[in-house]
C-alpha cells in the first residue's frame, strides 16, 4: 500500500482531506492488526496453560524424546486463517507446536490430514507430521528425522 499524505485528498474520494476523513479509521484499523499480532505472537511464546490428557502425554513424551526443544500446546489458539503466520513465528525456533483434533481444529486437520484417524499434528520449524496421539511411539523414527532435517537446514 502506498503512503497517502495527510493533506492530500482522501481514497475514499470524499473530496475531504485524508486527515479529516478516513486518517483515523485506517489508525485504528492498523492499531487492531497490531493487537492480533502481539496476541498471538504472546500466546505463542508460551502455548495455552490448559492440556487435555492427551496433549499432556505427548508433552511428556516430547520432552524426553527432543530435550533441547521448548514444546507448547496451541489447540486453542491456532486456525485455518492464522496457520501461516504460526509457522512463520515458528520458523526459526526450537519450538514443538502440539495441534489436537477438536471441533476447533476441525477443519485445519481435514486440510493437512487424509486420516480422519489422525488427531494430533506436531510442527517444528515449518514442518508438520500429522498422526494418531494412541500410536505416539509408531511416529518417533520419522518425527525424529524430521526435526533433525529441519536442524540441518533441509526442507522436506
Ligand atoms: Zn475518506
Amino acid at each position: 500500500m502506498t503512503k497517502i499524505g495527510v493533506n492530500e485528498p482522501c481514497p475514499c474520494s470524499s473530496g475531504k482531506k485524508y486527515k479529516k476523513c478516513c486518517q483515523s479509521k485506517d489508525l485504528e484499523e492498523k492499531r487492531k492488526r497490531l493487537d492480533e499480532i502481539n496476541k498471538l505472537e504472546k500466546i505463542y511464546l508460551n502455548g495455552q496453560e490448559e492440556h487435555s490428557n492427551k496433549i499432556n502425554y505427548c508433552k511428556e513424551h516430547y520432552v524426553e524424546l527432543f530435550p533441547d526443544c521448548k514444546i507448547i500446546n496451541l489447540t486453542n489458539y491456532i486456525n485455518k486463517d492464522n496457520y501461516r503466520q504460526i509457522l512463520t513465528l515458528n520458523y526459526n525456533k526450537n519450538t514443538i507446536i502440539l495441534v489436537e483434533r477438536t471441533d476447533l481444529t476441525e477443519e485445519l486437520f481435514n486440510e493437512k490430514s487424509n486420516l480422519e484417524s489422525n488427531d494430533l499434528i506436531l510442527i517444528y520449524k515449518g514442518a508438520y507430521k500429522t498422526f494418531e496421539a494412541l500410536d505416539i511411539l509408531k511416529y518417533d523414527k520419522d518425527i525424529s528425522s524430521m526435526v533433525t532435517n529441519r536442524d540441518n537446514g533441509l526442507t522436506m
